[in-house]
């Protein structure tokens, strides 16, 4: 066996939530060879696998894992015209420098978001108005399913459709029987100094809106949308709703911030961020359940006030 496959390993450090117990196996696999030989590991050893990424939209529980998480850093990236073919372990980051420096363009709202092209599939993760499916094309899996024809793992390939991308959400978060190889996402030609400017004006809003000075998991709910006569009614109470709903989307934050005492609330570790309420930051050795009661607490009270059942964008494991 070429991997090494390590005991009780702390899971916090992997996760940008800095929160988390142990997994009871875990291993780090940079192809598709090693990501098959942990998963032989785990059929031998009748373990739950989970895959990982950059572990930034996750809550791990208190308690950990009791199985094997294999995390994935597969790195290779290859531009060929205007398209990109990357392994999903290659950061966002690292991704979106390397489209921009070849003059191509569509990557550029990923700037900040602090994941991997495998995550951000997952969850078809978005921004300015652009998401992941706008450009993938085609990807690689290995899928666990009852048709697999040799061994429990079929590898095969999905075109876009086939991933069935919804607002950070896709077949991938709905069914955990994937585990994602790699990707051919489809760009536009740009330019390098434009792609820059977009680059350094996101990075700036970010800055501004986002408690990035602490650890967190990013947005933890989705942003709920109601039907046309919902919004009416609403807006007549908070006017200003107008300019801030768009397509019948009203942000979580706000939702948030309206319900007085959820603001910069704190419950152990864990705090309703006072910048943005839909972020809850890890403001020093918070533990899950400090973040589950938040979670709660808000979704309970904006459903008294709002009548809305918010939705976690965050996953979870462990629970
Ligand atoms: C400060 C901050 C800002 C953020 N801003 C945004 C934003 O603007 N927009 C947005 O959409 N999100 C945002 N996020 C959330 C998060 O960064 C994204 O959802 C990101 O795409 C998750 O990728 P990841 O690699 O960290 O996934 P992880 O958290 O590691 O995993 C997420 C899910 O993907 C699965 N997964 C990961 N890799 C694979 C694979 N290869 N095969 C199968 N399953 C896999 C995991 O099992 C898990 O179910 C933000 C987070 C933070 C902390």
């Amino acid at each position: 066996m070429s991997i090494k496959i390590q005991k009780n390993i702390l899971l916090l450090k992997y996760t940008t939530f800095k929160i988390g117990g142990s997994a009871k196996y875990f291993c780090v696999a940079e192809n598709v060879d090693e990501i098959k030989e942990a998963l032989e590991f785990a059929e031998k050893n009748k373990l739950k696998v989970f895959v990982l990424g950059g572990g930034s939209n996750l809550l791990i529980s208190d308690r950990g894992f009791d199985g094997i998480v294999i995390r994935i850093t597969n790195y290779e990236l290859r531009i060929a015209g205007n398209k990109i073919i990357c392994g999903t372990g290659v950061p966002l980051a690292k991704l979106v420098s390397k489209s921009v420096k070849n003059n191509l363009t569509g990557l550029e709202w990923t700037v900040g978001i602090p994941g991997t092209v495998g995550g951000a599939i997952v969850n078809n993760a978005g921004a300015n108005g652009s998401s992941m499916s706008d450009v993938v094309e085609e990807v690689e899996v290995l899928h666990k399913g009852s048709t697999a024809l040799s061994g429990l793992w079929n590898q095969h390939k999905l075109k876009s459709k086939q991933c069935k991308f919804s607002y950070r959400n896709s077949i991938f978060k709905e069914e955990k029987s994937y585990i994602i190889l790699n990707a051919i996402l489809k760009l536009e030609k740009g330019s390098e100094k434009e792609g820059k400017k977009i680059i350094s004006e996101y990075l700036k809003l970010r800055k501004e809106k986002q408690p990035l000075e602490y650890p967190s998991a990013g947005s933890v709910f989705k942003n709920p949308k109601v039907d046309e006569k919902y919004l009416k009614d609403i807006i007549k109470k908070y006017p200003e709703l107008k300019n801030i709903a768009k397509n019948n989307i009203i942000p979580a934050g706000w939702l948030i911030e309206q319900v007085e005492g959820l603001k910069g609330k704190k419950i152990g570790g864990a705090m309703i961020s006072e910048k943005h309420c839909n972020f809850i930051v890890n403001i020093g050795n918070a533990k899950a359940e400090d973040v589950i009661i938040l979670i709660s607490l808000i979704k309970q009270k904006i459903r008294n006030k709002f009548d809305i059942q918010l939705v976690e964008e965050i996953e979870y494991l462990g629970f």
